[in-house]
């Protein structure tokens, strides 16, 4: 079977030569595992964080090792009384083309019910993430401003729609063009700027010129610099995730008004998905009747081929996709 493995740290934004297509042989099955033939797997910002050798709150990857991530795949062999033969499971093992793991690190998921990159996405931990943030970390309340970077992600999207099915007053977003605006727009956020048409701080002034009360980050910066200064008295930043820095050498330059924090009684606090695990059945009683009734719809941008995971994972980080960023095998 084949996997991707890291060659190299990338050192600035990832090439090609940092990743190696190996063909390796499956391990025998040992008692409570299953083979999974992955079917679609994730393409993650927060691995380009895991390529550094930086202790984080997840391990870095190893050199010569396989990178993994989440993954959906069908079950072809099982030495599990769990888990059986031509069962669709969810689990952490992407990057390859079969996965060898114990039963208990696989969740069952029912691909009638929902097609596979799903659980990826919108009913996986990319809508988790969205929801935690807005609901625990930022104290989102029914009818404030909401402002989301990387609107036209994965996360933002759903982050845009969630907020509005919550009660938000107005959800605006930012995002790297003209046409993900209109998209975001189309999926229900209220207006949306592309912070490549000029400083972001008069970006978000020509969508919310009133002022913001939530600001969900995905970016950092400038666009954390440009949220600070149109928060309102206790507005409150969910510090999701800084993109704008992921592939920096040196230090960022923004924010340099943090200390308007004090005079405003701002909150900013960051969050890992991971660190909410009482939420999870609170989102999945939730958000399948978001999708059902059409509030909440997620783009997926789909490369084929474990061949094509090293250059989707670069353009990730380019901007190349609409919503979740997903590998067919
Ligand atoms: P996305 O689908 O949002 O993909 C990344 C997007 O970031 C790109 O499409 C690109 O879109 C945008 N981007 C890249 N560089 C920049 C830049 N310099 N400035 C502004 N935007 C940029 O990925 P996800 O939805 O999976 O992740 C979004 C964020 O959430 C990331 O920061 C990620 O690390 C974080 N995250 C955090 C989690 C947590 O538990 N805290 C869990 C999951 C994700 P564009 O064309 O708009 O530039």
């Amino acid at each position: 079977t084949r996997q991707i493995v890291l060659a190299s740290r990338p050192q600035g934004a990832p090439t090609a030569d940092n990743f190696r297509l190996e063909t390796v042989e499956l391990p025998q099955l040992a008692d409570g595992q299953v083979l999974v033939r992955n079917v679609v797997m994730s393409v993650d910002p927060y691995m380009r964080g895991r390529m550094n050798d930086v202790k984080s709150y997840v391990a870095p990857f190893e050199i010569d090792a396989p990178l993994d991530g989440g993954a959906v795949g069908e079950v072809i062999a099982s030495r599990s009384d769990d888990v059986a033969v031509g069962q669709y499971v969810l689990h952490g093992l992407g990057w390859r083309e079969h996965a060898v793991l114990p039963a208990k690190s696989a969740r069952v998921v029912d691909t009638d019910a929902a097609p596979a990159s799903t659980y990826l996405g919108v009913l996986g931990l990319t809508g988790l993430t969205a929801y935690v943030g807005l609901t625990a970390v930022a104290g989102m309340r029914e009818g404030d401003t909401v402002f989301v970077s990387g609107a036209a992600g994965a996360v933002g999207q759903a982050a845009g729609q969630i907020a509005k099915a919550l009660g938000a007053g107005r959800v605006v977003g930012s995002a790297g063009s003209a046409d993900k605006v209109a998209r975001v727009v189309e999926l229900g956020y209220d207006a949306a700027f592309s912070y490549r048409d000029g400083p972001v701080a008069e970006g978000l002034a020509s969508v919310a010129p009133d002022g913001i009360d939530v600001y969900f980050d995905n970016v950092g910066g400038e666009h954390l610099e440009a949220a600070i200064g149109a928060l309102s008295t206790f507005g409150r930043v969910a510090m999701c995730g800084a993109i704008s820095q992921y592939n920096s050498t040196e230090p960022p330059a923004a924010p340099r008004n943090l200390a308007l924090a004090i005079g405003k009684g701002l909150t900013l606090r960051g969050f890992v998905v991971g660190q909410y695990p009482e939420l999870v059945a609170e989102y999945h009683s939730r958000a399948p009747q978001w999708l059902a009734e059409g509030r909440l719809v997620a783009d997926e941008t789909f490369r084929d081929g474990l061949d094509a995971a090293p250059q989707a994972f670069m353009d990730l980080l380019d901007g190349a996709n609409t919503g979740k960023m997903l590998l067919r095998l």
